[in-house]
C-alpha cells in the first residue's frame, strides 16, 4: 500500500460525493496503491450515511464513525491508528485542500526522505480577520517557541512517513501543533510545500473565534510539557528553592537585625521586609509542592509511550 488518506469531518455531508471521487481520479491516474479513510467525528447530518455509500461501491475506501463529536484531533488520531499506507496523508473534507497534491507530497516523503512535510497555504481563501491574521501569530509564535521552520502549522493537508503517525499522540486539540509533536518524537526532516487552497465551497468553518485563545494556550502546554513535561521537579523545584531561599534570606536579616543589631526599633510587623520574606517562603513552598506532585504523577503513567524506535534488529 503506498498511500493512505485520513480524513477528518463533522457535517460535510455535501462535499464528500464530490471529494471522494477527485481523490479516487488522482489516485487511479498516479496508479497509487491506497486507502482513503474517512472518520466521521459526530457529524448530525447524513454524512455517515453517504460514508457508507461510498464504502459499498469502493473497496479502497473505509470509514469509522465516532458516537459524539470528540474533535478533529481525536479523528485524526483514530485515523493513524488504522492506517497501513508507507505514506500517510491528512487532508480537510471540505474541498479547501486540493487532492492533487497528494502525488508531488508522497514524492518528498519517498524520494526526498522527509518525515512529514506540511501543506503551506501561502495564498488563503478565508476569512481575513477571524482566519488569516490570527494564524499569523500563532505561526509565528509556534515556530519561536518550537523551532520548527513551518510556515503554516495548521494547514489540514499534511503527508507523513507511516512510522511518524504511530508515534504521536495527537489528542485535545492538538492537531494544531502536529509538527512539533512529531518533532518532539524524534522526527526532525519536516518540509513545508506551497499547496493550493479553495475558499470553503459548502456548509461552515467549525472553528470560531475561541480557538484564537485555546490555540495560544495549546502552545504554552505544549512546549512546556516537551520541556518538563518528564521532569517537572527540574523547573518547579528549582524555582521553588529560589524562591524559598529569597524569603529565608530575608527572615534571616530580620531576624539578626531584631535580635543582635536594633532590638528596640520598629516592630517586625512594621517592615516591609518581612512581608516580602513571607510571600516568597510561602510561594517557594507551593512550587516545590507543585513539582513534587507532578513527579509523583508523571511516575505513576506506566503505560504510556515515552519514547520512539527507530530501528529493530532480530525481534
Ligand atoms: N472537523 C472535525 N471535527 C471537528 C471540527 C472539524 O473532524 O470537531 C473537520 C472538518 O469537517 C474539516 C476539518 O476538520 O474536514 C477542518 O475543519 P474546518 O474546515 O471547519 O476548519 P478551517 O478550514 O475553517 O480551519
Ligand atoms: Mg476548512
Amino acid at each position: 500500500m503506498n498511500l493512505s488518506i485520513v480524513i477528518p469531518l463533522l457535517n460535510e455531508e455535501e462535499s464528500l460525493q464530490e471529494l471522494h471521487d477527485w481523490i479516487v481520479s488522482v489516485m487511479q491516474s498516479n496508479h497509487f496503491l491506497y486507502e482513503i479513510i474517512l472518520i466521521d467525528d459526530g457529524s448530525s447530518d447524513d454524512s455517515w450515511d453517504i460514508i457508507k455509500h461510498l464504502i459499498e461501491k469502493d473497496q479502497n475506501t473505509r470509514g469509522i464513525r465516532f458516537r459524539k463529536n470528540f474533535g478533529k484531533s481525536q479523528a485524526l488520531h483514530a485515523g493513524f491508528k488504522i492506517a497501513v499506507g508507507e505514506v500517510v496523508v491528512t487532508m480537510d473534507a471540505d474541498l479547501q485542500d486540493n487532492p492533487e497534491e497528494i502525488p508531488e507530497l508522497y514524492q518528498l516523503i519517498m524520494e526526498e526522505d522527509f518525515d512529514m512535510v506540511s501543506g503551506w497555504k501561502k495564498k488563503r481563501y478565508d476569512s481575513l480577520l477571524t482566519k488569516n491574521i490570527p494564524s499569523k501569530i500563532f505561526n509565528w509564535a509556534a515556530r519561536k517557541t518550537s523551532k520548527v521552520k513551518l510556515h503554516d502549522f495548521n494547514c489540514g493537508l499534511k503527508a507523513f512517513k507511516l512510522e511518524v503517525v504511530k508515534n504521536i499522540v495527537v489528542s485535545g486539540e492538538m492537531h494544531r501543533y502536529i509538527p512539533v509533536l512529531a518533532k518532539n518524537a524524534g522526527f526532525s526532516k519536516i518540509g513545508e510545500k506551497v499547496v493550493q487552497h479553495q475558499a470553503r465551497k459548502y456548509g461552515k468553518t467549525k472553528f470560531g473565534a475561541e480557538r484564537f485563545i485555546n490555540g495560544l494556550l495549546d502552545l504554552i502546554t505544549i512546549s512546556f510539557v516537551a520541556k518538563f513535561g518528564k521532569r517537572p521537579m527540574h523547573l518547579f523545584g528549582a524555582l521553588g528553592v529560589f524562591m524559598f531561599i529569597i524569603g529565608f534570606g530575608f527572615a534571616l536579616y530580620l531576624g539578626i537585625d531584631k535580635l543582635f543589631i536594633n532590638p528596640t526599633g520598629r516592630l517586625l510587623s512594621e517592615r516591609p521586609q518581612f512581608y516580602v520574606s513571607l510571600t516568597a517562603m510561602i510561594i517557594g513552598t507551593q512550587f516545590f509542592l507543585a513539582g513534587f506532585i507532578g513527579e509523583i504523577m508523571v511516575r505513576s503513567r506506566v503505560n504510556e509511550l515515552r519514547y520512539t524506535i527507530s530501528e529493530e534488529l532480530n525481534l
